[in-house]
């Protein structure tokens, strides 16, 4: 008898049938990736999917009844998608799935256009933890809505399909970048520096800001909008590429915002198509990156009202379906990188092909900020996912002292919820184009269909 506990390589010790249905699902995943760039994106994909497999749209006050299949579309930015079971919630409780959809980017500013040296910029602000240089000369494209005055919102996606134009940000070159080499990473790139290239021609007949003006008549012409519509508007920057295979044997996918779709997606396709007859709560939330502030954030009381719908509708006491419920904070983690392996603790990381990822804490310094998950919990889900055959394993973000995060598990658990972060290992993390592997994907996929049974 082995006493030793080890990971397992899912491409090791799978057959040739679950080898096909990796690949398959990742196919799914891709295209889910390539279709929603941002949160509203996203959350309008999901709509789209969950009301093709018969969900309706939910209104705050209205009663749930047991079998129901709803959707409550928080601004267009967050997604609770709720199945209604037949299980008693006064007993089970409701399994909660929560990922999150935003990703880190360049938001434009408010008043973004200027021109110098015959050349029109966006200023931005940038979303999320990014290292900027990493933005810098490749394409991206622009997404969002601009709100005009008379009250119409239009959708910009631009830099997307194969005739569109792109997006620059220029760097220097290395013959004269003695300076520039000398800084340390974070002070040789300015924020004030991240500014789009989004025009060179100047308008016939203008002197002065004539390449600034000729751009306005392009949006003018287009979206019907004037400089000051940019004052409200929410218009972001992302790399313009799309997902990809990456190696010869296509072991992993590339992509821009694996953070959080990677672990957003396995909720979707395993709340829409997992046989349970307990009651379901999927989010899909906004402004994780930011730390999940405002409306649209898991630090929003919305999660605590739909639960108290439920618990109304059931006539449950509310507190008591609170203490009985259960949340798996579906959000990636840092796979173990030999090119940086000292950023790691070899026993305690993800390890990419290894599984979808457990922490049992996050944060930083001492586990400061953390939720941290109880023995009693994890020992529960170690059954659930070894009674349906899941690979997985445990992991921290990094070394101890290093630096940290944090995701919205805490937000969660503040409401007398037992719960802990499990997610996909992501090569890259927030930089622009992402790498994971295909057999963790699969493997959250099939722990969170585990969960909500
Ligand atoms: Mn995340
Ligand atoms: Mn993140």
């Amino acid at each position: 008898m082995d006493l030793t506990y080890k990971r397992q390589n899912i491409y090791a010790v799978c057959d040739e049938a679950e080898r096909k249905r990796i690949f398959e699902y990742n196919e799914g995943y891709k295209k889910f990736l390539d279709n929603g760039k941002t949160e509203r994106e996203t959350v309008a994909e999901t709509v789209a999917m969950v009301e093709a497999a018969g969900y309706k749209p939910y209104t705050l006050g209205d009663k749930i009844n047991k079998g129901d299949k709803l959707y409550y579309n928080n601004r267009g930015k967050a997604l609770f998608i709720l199945r209604a079971g037949t299980a008693d919630v006064a007993k089970n409780g409701v399994r909660i799935l929560v990922a999150h959809v935003d990703s880190p980017r360049l938001d434009l500013k408010q008043v973004p256009l200027f021109e110098k040296a015959d050349m029109a910029y966006l200023k931005t602000h940038y979303y999320g933890g990014i290292k900027k240089y990493q933005w810098l000369t490749i394409p991206l494209a622009l997404h969002g809505v601009v709100v005009l005055k008379n009250g119409n919102k239009v959708n910009v996606n631009i830099g997307e399909s194969e005739s569109d134009p792109v997006f620059y940000i220029s760097d220097l070159l290395p013959h004269l970048s003695q300076e520039q080499y000398s800084k340390s990473i974070s002070e040789g790139f300015q924020a004030e520096n991240l500014n789009l290239l989004i025009g060179g021609i100047p308008a016939v007949g203008e002197d002065k800001e004539a390449v600034k003006k000729g751009v306005l008549a392009l949006l003018n012409e287009k979206y019907g909008m004037v400089e000051e519509d940019f004052l409200s508007a929410e218009l972001e920057a992302v790399p313009a590429v799309k997902a990809k295979d990456v190696g010869l044997d296509r072991a992993f996918v590339a992509s821009y915002g694996h953070d959080d779709r990677v672990c957003a997606y396995p909720e979707i396709t395993a709340t829409l198509q997992t046989e349970t007859e307990q009651t379901v709560l999927t989010i899909l939330a906004d402004k994780e990156e930011i730390g999940s502030e405002g409306n649209t954030g898991m630090q929003c009381i919305l999660i605590r009202d739909l639960l108290d719908e439920i618990a109304k509708s059931y006539g449950v006491n509310p507190s008591v379906l609170r203490e009985h419920s259960m949340c798996l904070s579906a959000d990636v983690t840092a796979g173990y990188d030999p090119a940086f392996a000292s950023a790691f603790e070899e026993m305690n990381v993800g390890f990419v092909g290894k599984g979808v990822t457990m922490n049992k804490f996050t944060g930083a310094r001492g586990k400061s900020g953390s939720n941290d998950a109880s023995a009693e919990f994890i020992g529960y889900l170690r059954k659930v996912l070894e009674k349906d055959g899941v690979i997985w394993q445990t992991g921290e973000l990094g070394r101890v002292d290093l630096g940290g995060g944090g995701t919205v598990a805490k937000y969660i658990a503040n409401n007398n919820i037992d719960t802990v972060d499990m997610g996909v290992p992501v090569l890259s993390m927030h930089a622009p184009y992402e790498l994971v592997s295909k057999a963790d994907v699969y493997s959250a996929h099939k722990a969170f269909s585990a969960f909500v049974k």
